[in-house]
């Protein structure tokens, strides 16, 4: 039992019965730990979940609108429990009563490279202190990104695209580009499978 197996506690506590079928981080992973997702969460309300490897566990936001690529747009990312590597490409049904009850499509996954900042932190210590950025190089979605906190209590962050080359205010891959990455399904195909 490592340092990730504390990390994890809250995550674990939170799934109890064992009848998720989600990833319980106990297999050992060979998920890059550079890897970034993004899982279209199809819970109690709709959100996207952001995912970043980070020191052994996922780094992780619920970000109801889902990722911008407008540096206009300003998307509200609320922290959540850490979670398994071996979440980050998880994709299904969680059955109704357990936690996060719903359809999960894996909507992008990729690497990402964070962005050296003045103080010389690494991640984990650039998110502690509430303000970081990273280069994402995924299938949907790429360049740099800012997540910035705005209300430590509620957890409440924002995801906000630079403007650089891979900035366009006339994509929206949200709504564009709905299919998995993994199974190229839509989210009422992951979840019709399971009936
Ligand atoms: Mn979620």
């Amino acid at each position: 039992m490592g340092k990730s197996s504390e990390k994890l506690k809250e995550y674990h506590e939170k799934r109890k019965s064992g009848k998720s079928g989600e990833p319980m981080g106990d297999k050992s992973s060979d998920v890059a730990d550079n890897a970034f997702s993004f899982q279209k969460h199809d819970a109690s309300t709709l959100h996207y979940d952001f995912r970043l490897a980070c020191e052994g566990v996922l780094k992780s936001w619920s970000v109801p609108k889902g990722p911008s690529t407008d540096p206009e747009e300003k998307r509200l990312a609320i922290q959540t429990e850490d979670h398994p590597m071996d979440y980050i490409d998880f994709e299904g049904v969680i059955p109704e009563g357990e936690y996060g009850a719903g359809t999960v499509l894996l909507w992008e996954k990729g690497i990402y490279e964070f962005i050296p900042n003045k103080e010389g932190q690494s991640l984990s210590e650039a998110i502690d202190s509430g303000h970081f950025k990273v280069r994402l190089d995924g299938e949907k979605i790429s360049g740099a990104w800012a997540m910035t906190r705005i209300n430590e209590d509620k957890k409440e962050w924002l995801l906000v695209k630079m403007d650089d080359d891979e900035a366009d205010a006339r994509r929206n891959p949200v709504s564009t580009e709905p299919k998995s990455v993994k199974s190229h399904k839509t989210i009422e195909e992951i979840a019709d499978e399971q009936d």
